[in-house]
């Protein structure tokens, strides 16, 4: 039995959430685009509809072309979550994702793609010009590209594009929800993919309007980067930072501890000492710190050989 869906060379993933005006364009322009690709066909383009409470379903429905795909959430579940479905069901060699608001120019893909080719397991577009408002987005985004870049050591300058390119095996190994579609190329470099990154060109945006910017985006986006930074360093051995903590913890307040009983015992009284809460304090939260690490540790051994994914690169 052949299986028809492997023969696709490229998937783009483009997930939608209120793009109704873009649409057509996009799609227009991506079909021209891509016909110049001829070593890329065939291709099959699949759109994730987040929940749009516009008539981006619609538009989608309407367009009849055998090589567009659609799949669409009942309701908003974020672009991280819309990205993993895509890859689920990219059946490409390569798989694209680019956003559907005509920002990232389908232009950019020819190079990307060649930039693919030179022996890269993920290319990055860099939105070295970045046509949105300054103070709501670039320098925002200039401040987390460095915080990320500095953190997780990814040479990167563009951690947010929404243009990349990637061979199957990196979509296939990097799980993403929440806010982590940020975080694709420091997934994919921390799992010892080679990543890069070429200049791309930006557009402004045309029609509708931005859904990230804001500050509890940020936010959450902050809390995601350490949720990343965590399980790559302590995610297979969480008793090696909740037990050192611990430890600390417990170590002060037993110090503390000892020094307040040998006053005690010198006939000093002790209940009026800060130090005493302290102490107290110190060593019922180290008992817990060490105890979380090993209900975590608990955790990571249930896991069962198959559900674990190692980064095998080469097996004969
Ligand atoms: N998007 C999505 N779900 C969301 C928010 C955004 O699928 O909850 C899509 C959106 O339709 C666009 C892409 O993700 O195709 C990037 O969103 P946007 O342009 O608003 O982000 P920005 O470019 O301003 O960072
Ligand atoms: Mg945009």
């Amino acid at each position: 039995m052949t299986i028809k869906q492997e023969t696709y060379r490229l998937s783009l993933v483009i997930p939608v959430y209120n793009e109704q005006e873009s649409l057509s364009e996009l799609i227009n322009t991506l079909k021209r685009e891509l016909s110049k690709l001829r070593e890329y066909h065939p291709y099959e383009i699949i759109f994730i509809n987040d929940g749009s409470n516009d008539q981006t379903l619609q538009k989608l429905k309407s367009i009849k072309d055998p090589l567009i795909k659609i799949v669409s959430f009942r309701r908003n579940l974020g672009k991280a979550t819309a990205l993993n479905i895509g890859f689920e069901r990219a059946t490409g060699e390569i798989i694209a994702t680019m956003d559907g608001d005509l920002q990232d120019g389908p232009e950019n893909l020819l190079p990307l793609l060649s930039k693919l080719n030179d022996g890269f397991d993920l290319v990055i577009g860099w939105k070295k010009k970045r046509h949105d408002s300054l103070l709501g987005k670039n320098i925002p985004s200039k401040a987390f590209n460095f915080l990320v870049r500095l953190i997780s050591q990814t040479p990167l300058h563009d951690f947010n594009s929404g243009l990349k390119v990637m061979k199957k095996k990196v979509a296939r190994e990097i799980f993403l929800y929440g806010e982590l579609h940020r975080f694709i190329p420091v997934l994919a470099y921390q799992r010892g993919f080679k990543v890069a990154e070429i200049p791309v060109i930006h557009h402004s945006r045309k029609y509708g309007k931005s859904k990230y910017g804001n500050l509890s985006r940020g936010l959450r986006g902050a809390f995601d980067f350490l949720t990343v930074m965590f399980l790559h360093s302590f995610g297979e051995r969480p008793l090696h930072l909740f037990g050192f903590l611990g430890g600390i913890g417990i170590l002060l307040g037993m110090i503390f501890a000892i020094y307040l009983s040998i006053l005690r015992f010198q006939g000093e009284t002790i209940g009026n000492r800060p130090l005493l809460i302290l102490a107290i304090l110190l060593l019922i939260t180290g008992l817990q710190m060490l105890l979380s690490g090993l209900i975590a540790e608990m955790l990571v051994n249930q896991r069962s050989f198959s559900d674990r994914n190692f980064p095998i690169d080469y097996e004969s």
